[in-house]
């Protein structure tokens, strides 16, 4: 049986208080919806724009109870929210994305294993829960690779690089011996992803496919068209929906994936939340991601996603503000650029502060203006 839509005038919910909350907040309150934050910090992003902030822990039994009674629909916009508070919560309202999908995001494990499941190519990996694993998972990697914590990594962190099996062994210790996955370093000719966002009756629309630049481990920019080739674009973005539909996900998803030096495309991994890299659509699509997740978990109509002009994303790092307040005046001199800030306090080294959209007519002119933006920013453009 179709659910009925959670049309404007209801109230989401939202699980976390970060940025990704706070841009699906804006857009939630714009079409007219009511929006509840649950946040223990009482400075959250989210939190300070929303009609209502439940200022308490994820697993907080009164404060899931009163968002149950209140929200029509609740969603995440973080990773690591546990299963059990959703799973607790769709007792009693609706959910999306369901628990299951959360766990598998939630480990580098699962996350491969259901790749794999539903036929998506990966790297070469293994996975190592003992010290008995250690020369298993090097002969297995047969090279050097990146050892990653299973669970709760970000941006980079809870990651060593090892090309020896005794530095591999060191690794294991120095992140304390937890369940980490051993991955073979592939050469990156690109990086990539795909935003899906997917209903409860099935429909689905991808994002188009932005092309992603790390810095330090940290996504630096997101550049719309990715430059890869037509065959490439289109396997990511079938695979991005083959993916959501094997998680039977509702809600908004986005997949990142590895384009080899040889061509082939890896799925790297999942973020069951809108991305980082999807940014690019609040001034590259006339739907951004965050408005997709409110349509994916009220069950509104789901419309294709195109590119109006080549867009791209650059992060405003913490880093930017080590000499003071960036030249605000400048960067809003640039045409085509648009601002973006979390509302966060503390500038500190690699914390997502806020980001800058920016769009032109041709790839010519939107290299132009990045690299206009960057020299604002004293950031090298490249
Ligand atoms: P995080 O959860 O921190 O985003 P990722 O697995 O996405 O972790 O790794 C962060 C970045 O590190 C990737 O975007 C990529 O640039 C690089 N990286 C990670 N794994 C590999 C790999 N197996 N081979 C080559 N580069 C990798
Ligand atoms: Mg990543």
């Amino acid at each position: 049986m179709t659910q009925q839509a959670v049309l404007p005038g209801s109230t989401l919910g939202v699980l976390g208080g970060g940025q990704l909350g706070r841009m699906f907040a804006l857009e939630a309150i714009r079409m007219g919806y009511t929006v509840w934050v649950l946040d223990a910090d009482p400075m959250s992003p989210a939190g300070c724009i929303a009609h209502r902030h439940l200022q308490a822990p994820f697993d907080d039994q009164t404060a899931l109870d009163e968002m149950a009674r209140a929200c029509d629909v609740v969603t995440t916009e973080f990773e690591n929210i546990p299963a059990e508070t959703l799973r607790y919560l769709a007792a009693n309202t609706r959910v999306a994305p369901q628990a299951s999908a959360l766990e598998v995001a939630q480990d580098r494990r699962r996350e491969k294993r259901a790749f794999a499941q539903a036929g998506v190519p990966t790297v070469v990996w293994a996975e190592i829960a003992t010290d008995t694993d250690v020369a298993n998972a090097w002969r297995e990697v047969a090279g050097a690779g990146i050892l990653k914590t299973a669970t709760l990594g970000y941006d980079g962190k809870g990651q060593v690089r090892c090309d020896s099996e005794q530095a591999l062994a060191d690794a294991v210790e120095h992140l304390g011996g937890v369940p980490c996955v051993f991955e073979r370093m592939v050469p990156l000719a690109a990086e990539v992803s795909v935003v899906v966002a997917r209903n409860a009756a099935g429909d689905a629309v991808c994002l188009p496919v932005g092309e992603n630049v790390h810095r330090n481990g940290i996504l630096h920019t997101t550049r719309v068209p990715a430059r890869v080739t037509a065959s490439i674009e289109e396997a990511a973005r079938a695979t991005a929906l083959r993916i959501a539909v094997a998680l039977d996900y509702c809600g908004v998803m986005a997949v990142e994936f590895f384009v080899t030096d040889s061509g082939e495309l890896l799925a790297n991994e999942i973020a069951p939340r809108p991305h980082n890299s999807g940014h690019y659509s609040q001034l590259g699509c006339a739907v951004n991601q965050f408005e997709c997740q409110v349509r994916a978990i009220s069950g509104l109509p789901l419309l294709p996603v195109t590119l109006r002009q080549p867009t791209a994303m650059l992060n405003l790092l913490g880093d930017v503000w080590a000499d003071g307040e960036p030249d605000w005046c400048a960067l809003q001199a640039i045409e085509g650029c648009e601002l973006h800030l979390y509302g966060k306090q503390a500038a500190r080294a690699g914390r997502k502060m806020g980001h800058l959209n920016l769009s032109a007519a041709t790839d010519a002119a939107l290299d132009l203006a990045l690299e206009q933006a960057c020299s604002v920013l004293g950031l090298h453009h490249d």
